[in-house]
């Protein structure tokens, strides 16, 4: 691969150049130490980021690797990225706030079609198309593949085309569940970054009630009248830590959605979170954009503070009591 960027683990850029200016990267996402410290020279090098083009993306849940690669987007485009005082990425900039709410035109998620299993050459195809596209905003472009460990061989011959020969400004993220399933090909353009893995055995289940429990939050926060039901909901399915911190990422993954079917139109929004567009779009309409983007900002700080070790249950009421002012 001819490019300004390397491509193996081993002389990954940025690596021990001893700087990160004592950045908090990645404030949102709990644990990871040893990956975080691997990711800040890279991304807050004062030369600007220095990544390769290709990751897979590992460990966590869904929704964590999806929140990290997100975040990781987040961080390449920040504005507040040289600004003393702020975490990388600040979540508060443009950029942050466009990226969150997924309406960047640099950061396109893509994955397997609704009612779909594996991620088929079609999707392949339209990256390759969309990537010959310079961005329009930010110095870099970010294409975040969910379950891209289901992806046919066909499809993934087709990809190695792109791995071979990426725009300097492209970034693609892998996200898989268990990155054996890709070529060996394509596993060795595309470095790992690895989650930890929540310590919790019971992390599936978590994940499950967590989305049930953010599922019925939003629907409930959508009616003024449902606050007090609202409160009991996000109490009861918040009953530790790790189900807080997975509750509150799935809160912010379906407002990012609803945002999304607001400013982009249920046609065109890419939904994260809901599988029934009809609804999502129903449902979007029952808020103004403000309120969700005030609600989605809310639901990232409690995410912070319960990654930095806050109380829980404060967290929890102090969420509940500034949603309720929106
Ligand atoms: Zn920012």
């Amino acid at each position: 691969m001819q490019t300004n960027y390397k491509d193996t683990v081993s002389s990954e850029p940025g690596r021990g150049d001893g700087r990160g200016r004592g950045k908090e990267l990645f404030p949102e996402l709990r644990g990871c130490r040893a990956l975080k410290e691997r990711l800040l020279p890279m991304l807050s090098g004062s030369g600007g980021p220095s990544v390769s083009h290709a990751y897979t993306v590992e460990g966590g849940s869904e929704s964590d690797r999806l929140g990290f690669a997100v975040g990781f987007a987040q961080a390449l485009s920040c504005g507040n990225r040289d600004t003393d005082g702020f975490p990388l990425p600040c979540g508060k900039c443009r950029s942050c706030r466009n990226i969150a709410a997924g309406i960047s035109p640099d950061v396109t998620v893509s994955g397997p079609e609704e009612g779909r299993s594996t991620l088929g050459v079609d999707a392949v195809r339209a990256l390759r198309n969309d990537i010959r596209i310079t961005p329009s905003e930010s110095d870099f472009k970010v294409y975040i593949l969910r379950s891209a460990d289901s992806m046919t061989v066909q499809a993934q011959n087709a990809f190695l085309l792109t791995l071979e020969e990426p725009p300097s400004y492209a970034v693609i993220l892998l996200l898989c569940r268990d990155s054996r399933a890709l070529l060996e090909t394509v596993r060795s353009r595309a470095p790992a970054l690895r989650l930890d893995n929540p310590a919790d055995a019971g992390a599936d289940d978590i994940a499950a009630g967590a989305r049930e429990t953010a599922d019925r939050f939003v629907e409930l926060a959508s009616d003024r009248t449902g606050g007090a039901e609202a409160m009991t909901v996000l109490m009861r399915g918040c009953a530790s830590r790790d189900a807080a911190a997975a509750v509150m990422a799935e809160i912010s993954l379906a407002l990012r959605d609803l945002v999304a079917f607001r400013k982009c139109g249920p046609q065109k929004a890419a939904p994260l979170f809901y599988s029934d567009r009809e609804r999502a779009a129903d449902l979007s309409e029952k808020f103004t954009v403000n309120r969700l983007m005030g609600l989605s900002d809310l639901a990232d700080k409690a995410k912070t503070s319960l990654a930095r070790n806050m109380n829980t249950r404060l967290t929890l009421m102090k969420f509940l009591g500034d949603a309720k002012m929106l």
